[in-house]
């Protein structure tokens, strides 16, 4: 229904800065978007990109012209993945400065803070230029140079050898940021290794189960520009997921209309932005969504089609309740039933949000229907013991109202990333690697990552090579200490190679440090599902690219980037290429240019395969006269898909429909499995589920023996009020908000980054602070189930009582016989282990100027370099999603005398008895027909189906 009112210019911006009530009812369907990919005005034009003018600023009152260059490339910062482009100055060839790349479908020439600052990244004084290897013991801090050649060939022979001795389990690959699709996997899978491993477990475990039970994708892609009701569970505005291109497009939706919703505890940049701040208990969110979708039931808000056609309902019915008709009303009456108890009043006891704002958000996301737009990625999801009922209970708002895969609603994630036509596949592995799927977590999603160290203790494997990637666990992770404890025992990971363009902690663990590129300095082919709409971004080496504009070609990616920093995709093919010469171990072959018969791949080659397969980009670069591939050069972006909506509705073929029947349900049989669902006499796809539906019911859940999970519930997390002794000075602290202008361990070499936040106080709310008499300032000592940190209070007002929080970005260090780096934003550290696993680190010295050839060293005025919490967080594994709970219950007491800002004190044998007691939690594998996870249960990695079944 459309609004017959026009609205006139003053309403119009009355209405869009919430001044007077959205007047227009009803959003039209097709909305353009505000920002059309190319078209922001102050942008150079492309046909100017190669040889740009502008006056040198530096040269004031002088009127120097400098000509530039324009590369487009891909920030590397996090995993937005947005569109840059970079300045080279003709004369130098060096990168001046770094801006949006206008034609960027998903940043559409936007940036946050952490874009330009690449510049800062590349021109780190502290950053390692060339391959190293250690000269002393490992750890102690003791480097040498080495050429590629020989790292090659060191690295090469010893994999060799372990795949001669069939020994796959042992070579792993362990990523951080990933940055590329697919590129790694199938490398591994060349390989013959199940050697993928990742930080997904302590990142969005919990979350991608949620969503995975509902409908078999594991991630959320919310329509927020087209949306009338926007729920987010945390911070996603100024920090979250997918952050710049998100933020752009739920201020988007704002504009139109959209009131905003934000459940946190923290007063954050978006809970100020909202309509709705819901400060929740942690842990309690589950509890109030269900009272939100029991508010939309009572109401009769729910979209009855859609959850006719698309819900399992009737198997719930026939086996919950078999007394009863197979009809839809007597679903809903069932619902009604299975959620009277939670009320508003439940969920506010919970919560603390108020009955009355859970009721009205409730109505409001009813109404929005299929305009509902949700997303809940890491926070609550990530925090707590059954932290993934959280994104379980949030879709079931989208499947209520229908709102799944709609305009406005909440896509899978899938729908809206591309899948690369790679010019070579290479077999499914045949190993299982246990160290990475024990069978005690059969539904994790996914690699137990943070559990190695804790695997490798108790013997149940070792790693004879262990490449990390842009990883830093010895900081990132919980438990740091027994990461160092693992990666200093050369009888448990026989090899260490770290691969970062930059110093961190677990590199100094490592036996090679291997220089790797920024944004700038690489290639990558990247697509995310930022927006309604399916793009790839292809992230190159500007310099070389600007020197082949030359004719000036280089070979490897090292010979135009500073020193010797070279790029993971040509250090791979070398690899590979070294470990079977001769092509006995047949890894060889995968590695073979598609367009040059024998001989080795080109990393130019490899890209221009994927390019000239991707739908629309040859037509699209032939109309200018360039190869698909020169178009990705030059404008560094596609857009393959301007939409993606309802693809649960694409058609089934002819030849899928043979021999096919339709069973009660709808549902499309064929050799004893759904394949789709008829909807209004259409063959459908549907989703990937063994119902091709939304299960609302899920009978894999059953199955693998969590039957009181088979519906959406609230589960109490670990750090529930209940678990409180208020009376000892207990609290939950919150250590994983992010500072927006901060990324993980990845932007401490980002001077402009570590200028605007460096430091990390404990969050108390005023009245907390006034019963133990605190003030701003004051030292605390928070204890841990495994040891304490010292840190400095704030004292706030923004924020729920009750609960501490901290930031996890900061508390970077080095120690004195490190090589400097990071000096932006690294405390100079002691670490004494002064008894069998007791460990403790004392601050030497913060921050300070330094003389360098970037003169602002010497300005740094900054001295705090935060404190590292993270280190004394033990594992807390769910026993069902796999994720790390982050959330901590902590003992507050006043700081001791002998305390220092900046003090960690861990024990590693108690770290070892909680891990001991989580592991408890589980309910193994094997699950039916002895199964060690779900056939329907993707992994990264996935390798032959045979081994989904414990031999
Ligand atoms: S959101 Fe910021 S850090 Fe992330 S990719 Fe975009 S510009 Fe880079």
């Amino acid at each position: 229904m459309s609004s017959k009112h026009k609205a006139g210019l003053i309403e119009n911006i009355a209405e869009k800065l919430h001044l007077i009530p959205q007047l227009h009812d009803e959003l039209e369907a097709e909305l353009p978007r505000l920002t059309e990919p190319g078209k922001l005005a102050d942008y150079p034009p492309p046909e100017k990109w190669d040889d740009w003018v502008e006056y040198e600023a530096k040269s004031w009152p002088q009127r120097e012209a400098k000509h530039y260059m324009i590369v487009p490339t891909s920030c590397f910062n996090c995993e937005a993945g947005c569109g840059l482009l970079s300045y080279v100055d003709k004369e130098t060839m060096e990168v001046r400065k770094f801006e949006g790349n206008p034609w960027h479908p998903a940043s559409r020439g936007r940036n946050c803070a952490k874009g330009p600052a690449t510049i800062n990244q590349i021109r780190d004084e502290d950053r390692i230029l060339y391959p190293l290897k250690r000269s002393g013991k490992r750890g102690e801090g003791k480097w040498q140079r080495l050429s590629w050649d020989d790292v090659l060939d060191q690295i090469a022979s010893r994999i060799r050898e372990t795949l001669q001795a069939g020994k796959n389990n042992e070579v792993v690959y362990h990523v951080g940021r990933p940055g590329h699709e697919g590129y790694m996997d199938r490398v591994l899978k060349a390989w013959g290794v199940d050697g993928h491993n990742s930080h997904t477990n302590i990142c969005s475990a919990g979350a991608r189960f949620g969503y995975a039970v509902w409908h078999g994708f594991d991630r959320p892609s919310p329509d927020h520009a087209n949306a009338k009701f926007i729920l987010l569970i945390s911070a996603h505005l100024e920090s979250g997921h997918y952050f710049n291109p998100h933020a752009q497009r739920i201020i988007e939706g704002m504009m139109k209309g959209a009131k905003l919703a934000v459940m946190d505890p923290r007063l954050s940049n978006t809970a100020s932005m909202a309509d709705y701040w819901m400060p929740t208990y942690p842990g309690s969110e589950a509890a109030v969504l269900l009272a939100m979708a029991k508010v939309i039931l009572d109401e009769g808000l729910y979209n009855e089609s859609f959850m006719k056609t698309w819900v399992n309902w009737q198997t719930y019915l026939k086996k919950e309740r078999p007394g009863i008709a197979v009809n839809f009303e007597n679903f809903i009456g069932a619902l009604k039933e299975e959620y009277k108890e939670y009320t508003p009043e439940f969920a506010e006891q919970e919560s603390g949000v108020p009955a009355k704002m859970i009721v009205e958000t409730a109505k409001q996301a009813g109404e929005a229907g299929t305009r509902l737009s949700t997303h809940n990625w890491r926070s609550a999801g990530s925090g707590n013991l059954g932290g993934w009922a959280v994104a379980r209970c949030l879709h079931f708002l989208n499947v209520l109202t229908g709102s799944v895969g709609s305009v406005g609603g909440t896509s899978p994630s899938a729908w809206n990333k591309f899948k690369p036509n790679v010019f070579d596949s290479p077999p499914a592995v045949k190993f299982w690697n246990e160290l990475h799927f024990p069978n005690e977590y059969p539904l994790a999603h996914y690699e137990m990552s943070q559990l190695l160290p804790h695997f490798l203790k108790e013997g149940r494997g070792k790693l004879s090579v262990y490449f990390t990637r842009v990883f830093n666990p010895v900081w990132t992770f919980p438990d740091g200490f027994t990461w160092i404890e693992a990666l200093s025992d050369e009888s448990k990971i026989g090899l260490h190679a770290a691969l970062t363009p930059t110093w961190n902690e677990t590199a100094f663990f490592a036996d090679y440090v291997l220089p790797m590129g920024h944004a700038s300095e690489r290639h990558d082919l990247i697509s995310y599902e930022t927006h309604s709409g399916l793009w790839i971004g292809f992230r190159q080496p500007v310099v070389r690219e600007a020197l082949r504009r030359q004719g000036k070609p280089v070979n490897f990616t090292y010979e135009a980037n500073p020193g010797e920093v070279w790029e993971e995709d040509e250090f791979w093919i070398e690899l590979s290429w070294r470990i079977d010469p001769d092509g006995s171990l047949g890894i060889k072959e995968h590695f073979i240019s598609p367009y040059r018969k024998g001989e080795k791949i080109r990393i130019d080659e490899y890209y221009r395969h994927i390019f000239e397969n991707t739908t629309g980009l040859p037509e699209k670069a032939s109309k200018e006269g360039l190869t698909p591939l020169d178009y990705m050069r030059k404008y560094g972006a596609f857009e393959v898909e301007t939409t993606s909506y309802n693809k649960h509705l694409a058609k089934l073929s002819n030849e899928e429909l043979e021999s096919t029947k339709v069973d009660d349900t709808n549902t499309i049989i064929k050799d004893g499995k759904s394949i789709g669902v008829m909807v209004d006499g259409a063959a459908c796809s549907g989703f990937p589920t063994p119902s091709r539906k939304q299960e609302f019911y899920s009978q894999t859940i059953i199955d693998w023996g969590w039957p009181e999970y088979k519906i959406p519930v609230y589960i109490k997390s670990h750090i529930h009020e209940e678990k409180m002794d208020r009376e000892k000075g207990e609290f939950p602290l919150l250590p994983t908000f992010r500072l927006p202008a901060l990324i993980h361990s990845r932007s401490s070499n980002a001077k402009w980054l570590t200028e605007i936040s460096n430091r990390n106080p404990v969050w108390m709310h005023t009245s907390d602070a006034k019963r133990f008499g605190i003030k701003s300032g004051d030292l605390l000592r928070l204890n841990t189930e495994i040891g304490y940190f010292i840190d400095r209070v704030w004292v706030t007002e923004g924020m729920k009582p009750g609960v501490v929080m901290c930031s996890h970005h900061i508390g970077r260090w080095r120690r004195p016989q490190d090589t400097a780096g990071n000096r932006w934003a690294t405390n100079l550290v002691d670490i004494q282990q002064v008894e069998k696993g007791k460990w403790k680190m004392r601050v030497l010295d913060g921050i300070r100027p330094y003389k360098s050839g970037d003169p602002d060293s010497s300005r740094i005025f900054w001295n705090d370099g935060g404190v590292h919490q993270n280190m004394t967080f033990p594992v807390h594994p769910d026993p069902i999603s796999g994720m790390h709970c982050w959330h901590q219950k902590v003992r507050i007491e006043k700081a001791h005398a002998e305390d220092k800002y900046g003090d960690v004190f861990v024990d590693t044998n108690k770290s070892f008895a909680v891990y001991q007691e989580w592991l408890k939690m589980t309910r193994p594998a094997p699950g039916p027909d002895g199964l060690r996870r779900p056939l329907w249960f993707n992994r990264p990695l996935r390798p032959v189906d045979e081994l989904y079944y414990l031999g």
